[in-house]
């Protein structure tokens, strides 16, 4: 309650990349409903070795292009999406595949991290429209990652200014984008603060990487 938030309005996604299956059992065993991976070809195969456990895949890496296929088969949600262009190849995928609906995040590079994770925030507004043509996809919201080694003062301004630009759009666009995914083992009290929704946590919940 420190955030003056009220817990049931922030969720938990365990990312279990670079951790094998043990972490995604542990996870389900927990009653979490669905695990993050950053890279498609390492959910894939652990997928494979999770047997059929019930649990959601989202992916929160870039995702490339030639990877659409596989990801539209295997991910619940993809919360990367960052360009109009992937926005079209999903929406062809969904449709050779037939899935109906693929939910999906706008990913923002809302601190203008030099690594460039994320659509240009300038660029927000046409990538909003791209996604909300394409009929089988579902925007759920918006996610960013907080530029790697920013002061606290430039990390909490990334996330406030996600949650401006989710306000701006959803009035822009007459459309409801409740899902603010930010916030990441070290800086996820600051996330919760500025309104996430969604933390992705996984090395204070798994170890280190490897
Ligand atoms: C790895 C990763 C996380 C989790 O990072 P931790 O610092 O280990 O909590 C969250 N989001 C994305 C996009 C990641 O790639």
């Amino acid at each position: 309650m420190r955030a003056g938030r009220c817990n049931a309005d922030v969720r938990l996604l365990p990312v279990t990349k670079t951790h094998g299956p043990w972490a995604v059992e542990y996870s389900y065993k927990y009653g979490l409903p669905a695990v993050g991976e950053n890279r498609v070809q390492e959910a894939v195969e652990k997928r494979a070795l999770c047997g059929g456990l019930a649990i959601r895949w989202e992916l929160i890496g870039t995702l490339q292009s030639n990877k659409a296929r596989l990801a539209v088969a295997h991910f619940s949600r993809i919360q990367s999406v960052d360009r109009v262009k992937l926005v079209g190849v999903l929406q062809r995928q969904c449709e050779e595949q037939g899935r109906e609906k693929l939910p999906v995040l706008l990913q923002v590079n809302a601190g203008n991290d030099p690594a460039k994770h994320g659509a240009d925030p300038a660029d927000a507004d046409a990538l909003l429209e791209a996604a909300l043509s394409a009929p089988r996809l579902e925007v759920q919201g918006l996610m960013t990652i907080a530029p790697l080694d920013a002061d606290p003062g430039a990390t909490r301004r990334t996330f406030a200014t996600l949650h401006e630009i989710r306000n701006r759009l959803e009035s822009a666009f007459s459309v409801r984008l409740p899902e603010l995914s930010m916030g990441m083992s070290g800086d996820m009290e600051t996330a919760i603060e500025e309104g996430s929704t969604l933390v992705r946590v996984g090395s204070a919940l798994f170890g280190e990487r490897a």
